[in-house]
């Protein structure tokens, strides 16, 4: 089953869309119902691709060939060393088809090309061979117990686990999710978001070459209410990973909850302040700010989307930030030139555009920016404003778009009040030279992740999730590993023990 990609593109010959069916038990099969839905190339607004509609009985079908993979299959049951082979043969077979895997998403979402293949794509694998490593070092504990019993701890796959990813990285939301599941020897169903479907099935295809044995990784594409709402109130899931909004974190929370109490894990965005201090270099603090919330378009869950700047060097940062923001390059994710591609849909677009007009309509100074660019594709100009109040919806909401928000602060409690203002509570970053500055501001910033005189720099190592409103449960990191295990506790009498 194939549809096939533009060949209209001047920059780069379009891959041919191979995958469009679900991936069930190690088959590409259509829908029980034989729906399909659009997938749409953000930069023309056209169709790239027919791709089969999961819904509640294709995800009844997935879970069934889950259940059967981790009760009856080789996956829990093979050397933890094996599973790790296998895995690592899967980065190397993604290394390979890294082109092919990097054009899938810049056509699906609008992202920058040689972003994905240089940075998301390696992330991607680093995830891979990170928990690869680590599947054959998970193990339990022995424990002395009072009396004549002794005790150990068996760490057991959680079971069957549901993924539900969204479409601003699909590939490494894919593989965070995926990597650290497989490691731990559970079986899975994955929802990739509606938006982005193809890389998803890229790459299950590649799973299957790597050796991944039936039934372990079930990719089934859909839409949120129907697949996805099947995936969390499943009664025969045994934890459910999501990646998305404030809103669908609740009902997937709420309908595990109804369902049979699977756990859940939620990463849910931000609203991740910047803070520049009078000490910053300015040249260096402009530029991470503008990283911070033009990269991918602004779609990126910790965006430095709230910039607060010291009075002290406010009028030269504002002045330096508009004038590079102006050079900001917008086009076509496959030229090399560009900065920003296209937002990843319609829907987008119109969100992020209502935002500006609020901001206008709420009394914030639009520096730069405000419209979208040309007729045809969804192309935002990067946007400024300045004269923000905290309490202003583009102070508090999360935009997921090229639209910064830029604030003055005096003092350091000033700052810390402002950053801490938020229902959100993601990342921050701190630019500062001065040592108790940064101490004191990563401790009393409450985020998951603070980058200090950095922006985005995340790590396989390093767990990754939020505090407060933006979910809980890291991904990323041995954190993340142990989301997919369970502590079985054993406990046996000794007879005759001498201590
Ligand atoms: P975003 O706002 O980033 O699009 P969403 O939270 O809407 O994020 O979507 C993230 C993922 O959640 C997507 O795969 C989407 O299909 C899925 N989703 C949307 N609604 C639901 C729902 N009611 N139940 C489960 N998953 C859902």
């Amino acid at each position: 089953d194939s549809s096939s990609g533009h060949n209209d593109n001047s920059f780069f010959k379009m891959p041919t869309i191979k995958f469009t069916q679900l991936f069930i038990n190690g088959n590409f099969v259509d829908s029980i119902s034989g729906r399909r839905f659009e997938t749409i190339d953000p930069r023309t607004e056209e169709v790239i691709a027919r791709v089969s509609e999961g819904d509640k009985e294709d995800i009844d079908v997935a879970v069934e060939a889950a259940r059967e993979a981790l009760d009856r299959g080789p996956w829990p049951r093979m050397a933890a060393s094996e599973r790790a082979k296998i895995m690592v043969k899967w980065a190397e077979l993604i290394e390979e088809n890294a082109e092919e895997a990097a054009a899938l998403d810049s056509m699906d979402a609008g992202k920058l090309y040689y972003f994905n293949k240089f940075a998301e794509i390696p992330s991607a694998t680093n995830a891979l061979r990170y928990y690869a490593g680590a599947a054959d070092k998970i193990h339990g504990k022995v424990l002395k117990m009072n009396g004549d019993f002794h005790a150990y701890t068996l760490m057991e796959p959680i079971g069957v686990v549901g993924h539900i990813i969204p479409w601003n990285a699909p590939s490494v939301s894919f593989f965070i999710k995926v990597s650290p599941a497989l490691a731990a020897g559970c079986t899975m169903v994955l929802k990739p978001a509606e938006q982005t479907p193809l890389s998803a099935l890229f790459y299950a295809h590649l799973a299957k070459l790597a050796g991944i044995p039936d039934g372990v990784l079930n990719v089934v594409p859909g839409f949120g209410p129907t697949a996805g709402a099947a995936i969390s109130s499943h009664m025969d899931i045994d934890a459910v990973s999501f990646t998305g909004s404030i809103e669908v974190g609740r009902e997937v929370m709420q309908s595990a909850a109804r369902s049979n109490l699977k756990p859940v894990s939620l990463e849910l965005g931000g609203k991740s302040p910047l803070i520049i201090f009078d000490d910053a270099d300015i040249d260096k603090a402009v530029d991470l700010a503008l990283i911070g919330i033009m990269s991918n378009k602004g779609e990126v869950c910790v965006a430095s989307s709230r910039v607060y700047v010291h009075e002290g060097i406010y009028d030269e940062f504002e002045k330096k930030l508009v004038e590079k923001a102006k050079t900001w390059v917008v086009g076509d994710p496959f030229d090399p030139k560009s900065q920003q591609g296209p937002q990843a849909d319609m829907n987008q677009l119109k969100k992020i555009l209502s935002y500006i007009e609020h901001g206008n309509r709420e009394g914030a100074t639009l520096l730069t920016g405000g419209n979208r660019v040309g007729n045809k594709g969804y192309y935002i100009q990067p946007t400024i404003f300045s004269n923000v109040k905290e309490d202003m919806l583009i102070a508090q909401e999360e935009i997921f778009g090229p639209v910064l928000a830029l604030m003055k602060f005096k003092t350091m409690e000033e700052a810390i009040k402002s950053a801490n203002n938020s229902k959100y509570g993601l990342a921050a970053g701190i630019m500062t030279k001065n040592l108790d500055t940064a101490n004191t501001m990563s401790r009393s910033i409450r985020a998951g992740i603070v980058w200090m005189n950095c922006y985005f720099v995340l790590g396989s190592d390093v767990p990754f999730g939020g505090y407060k409103m933006s979910g809980f449960g890291k991904d990323l990191g041995l954190e993340a590993l142990h989301k997919y295990l369970q502590t079985k506790s054993v406990v046996t009498p000794i007879y005759s023990s001498p201590w």
